[in-house]
């Protein structure tokens, strides 16, 4: 995912650049606002910026040729880990999003613009537990992905899609993991809702507003995407 495919929120994507720019990019950030603005795949841009080997400094975009920009266009970058709202089923009573990895992986590939029903359409195997969440079990998970040094990048990146969708248990575990001080990781929270994240959890993290789009950037998106 590049800066560039989404033709909105240039104040966000300057300062963003500006901070890898500078190597001031804060241990977690949150990036919160309606849904459906492009937040996730900015923040996906971003996490590629990071990682980008090919781009010189102050360029606007990551290179999309280098080992690191190729893995993330096969949404396959090694030092990139994912979180975001899973079921449970009869067969997956503990489920965590590496259960769902596939999934995940055919949602976004293309996707800039995400979509909570979508996701629950998408994985939903039985109607017992409707709606997707973040369980307890994500805390042990991803603390064993973080305890491992990166593979050759200088940050892992967590993209964390919808912290509010997390269980009460789920939070007080991994709200332990955001107060480590984790030198070579960076935390990248995207919310539809950010008052639903539980205060201590809101409180550490760096809060980017992503503005509503005018229904005039709306229409020159879509004429963009239809050609
Ligand atoms: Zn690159």
């Amino acid at each position: 995912m590049f800066f560039k495919d989404i033709p909105a929120h240039e104040n966000i994507k300057r300062r963003l650049r500006s901070l890898a720019d500078t190597g001031k990019i804060p241990h977690a950030l949150l990036f919160e606002g309606t849904p459906g603005v492009g937040k996730f795949a900015i923040a996906r841009a971003f996490a590629q910026y990071i990682h980008c080997t090919g781009r010189g400094t102050y360029d606007e975009d990551s290179c999309g040729e280098c080992p690191s920009c190729i893995q993330h266009s096969n949404m396959g970058h090694i030092d990139t880990i994912y979180v975001f709202p899973v079921l449970k089923t009869d067969s997956l009573t503990k489920p965590t999003s590496d259960d769902y990895l596939p999934e995940w992986v055919e949602y976004i590939r293309d996707r800039k613009y995400m979509d909570f029903d979508a996701w629950t359409k998408a994985i939903e195997r039985d109607k017992k537990n409707p709606q997707p969440i973040t369980y307890v079990n994500e805390s042990a998970a991803l603390l064993h992905k973080l305890s491992f040094a990166s593979h050759g990048s200088k940050f892992k990146i967590v993209l964390w899609w919808l912290p509010e969708k997390m269980n009460i248990e789920a939070a007080n575990k991994l709200l332990k993991l955001l107060e480590e001080p984790w030198e070579d990781t960076i935390f990248i929270l995207v919310s539809d809702k950010p008052a639903d994240i539980l205060p201590p959890f809101a409180s550490r993290l760096q809060k980017n507003r992503f503005r509503k789009l005018a229904d005039a950037k709306v229409a020159q998106i879509l004429e963009v995407e239809a050609r």
